[in-house]
């Protein structure tokens, strides 16, 4: 084994760190409302919806109905970069607003709420991150996408959990040493189907953190027909029982194409939506995060995915608030992190090779 631990504290988040999980209830009438009126601001400013595939239905819906998207961190941000739209509105959190900026700078970007945060992100503050990367300065800099603009600024790649595998095997190939930041678990992961040399930064995401390997042991006894779809930002004890570890993406892909009825998902289950729409004769079962030694907050919904909702999105449409900036010569370094994915994944595409497994 290659990898060690970075040298220093778990940046994981304290309870206290993390906001209760408040879905907006809205009656049918006040939904109706809200969308027809979200349409007709869409349209006059010629806006459109970014969305990720852990927000509220709704607003995935209207995503889809209104010409947006629903999708990962990196498909949103080709989305944003592709689109003729002036103004992009981003259903998600922070790190992904800021993304859409970094890449398209002359667009206004606006986020139903911006104390919509990351837990990975809150936990790799730039300056320790920076600090930590001086130390090591004969390593790679490789940062996952849910990172600040000031922390993908630092790095030399940015990576999501669909092309982490790859791009690290490839540094991997070219003799690279890596830092990897934030998530710990990933980092684990890809560590160990790459045997990239790493330094492993400690954070870790809230809601896959608190999937349970003994109480999955358990809800596995009781569905034997059922496949495990595990995201890789889980901990390995989960990760060990999957039949398929994959991206968002990936694990939607794979409740069409994989020949059951029934599903144990690992991932927030704002995922649900979109899996119930491409294969809705499927069973679909959460994983457990509750049990012995539960400890589990969020118990499988970001708390911060949550705070996007249709009545926020209307207010920032109406008022203009919310929206992002990030300073110049943080966009010029962070873009070029962005961009090397981007490169990377369309050259995999050429070549027949999948980003999102
Ligand atoms: S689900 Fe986890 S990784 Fe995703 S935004 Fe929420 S805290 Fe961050």
């Amino acid at each position: 084994m290659n990898s060690k631990s970075a040298p220093h504290r778990s940046y994981s988040l304290n309870k206290e760190q993390i906001p209760p999980v408040i879905v907006e209830k809205l009656n049918d009438i006040e939904r109706i409302n809200l969308k027809e009126k979200i349409k007709k601001k869409l349209k006059q400013k010629g806006a459109v919806i970014v969305s990720h595939y852990y927000t509220d239905s709704d607003l995935q819906l209207l995503a889809d109905e209104t010409g947006g998207c629903v999708s990962d961190s990196l498909d949103m941000a080709r989305f944003g970069f592709e689109s003729n739209a002036k103004t992009l509105v981003v259903c998600g959190v922070k790190f992904m607003g800021e993304t859409a900026k970094i890449l398209n700078p002359e667009k206004r970007i606006l986020m139903p709420d911006l104390n919509a945060n990351c837990s990975l992100d809150i936990g790799c503050p730039e300056d320790e991150f920076s600090k930590f990367c001086d130390a090591h300065p004969d390593h790679v800099v490789v940062v996952y996408a849910n990172t600040s603009a000031a922390v993908k600024a630092r790095a030399d790649w940015m990576v999501t959990s669909g092309s982490a595998v790859n791009v690290i095997k490839y540094l991997a190939a070219n003799n690279k040493k890596i830092i990897w930041a934030p998530d710990k678990y990933l980092g684990d992961y890809v560590q160990k189907k790459s045997g990239a040399e790493m330094l492993i930064w400690q954070g870790s995401c809230v809601v896959h953190e608190e999937f349970k390997g003994n109480e999955l042991e358990s809800l596995r006894k009781i569905h034997p027909d059922a496949k495990v779809l595990v995201h890789p930002e889980s901990p390995s004890s989960v990760i060990a029982q999957a039949d398929m570890v994959g991206s968002t993406t990936a694990i939607i892909k794979a409740v069409t194409k994989m020949d059951a009825k029934k599903f144990i998902v690992a991932t927030d289950k704002g995922i649900f939506h979109k899996m119930q729409e491409a294969a809705n004769n499927k069973i679909l079962i959460e994983a457990p995060t509750a049990g012995k030694g539960a400890t589990c907050i969020s118990c499988a919904h970001c708390p911060w995915m949550a705070m996007n909702s249709l009545r926020k999105l209307l207010h920032i449409l109406e008022t203009g608030k919310n929206e992002i900036f990030v300073e110049k010569n943080i966009i010029n370094r962070a873009r070029g992190s962005i961009e090397k994915l981007l490169k990377f994944t369309r050259g995999n595409e050429r070549a027949g090779l999948s980003n999102d497994a």
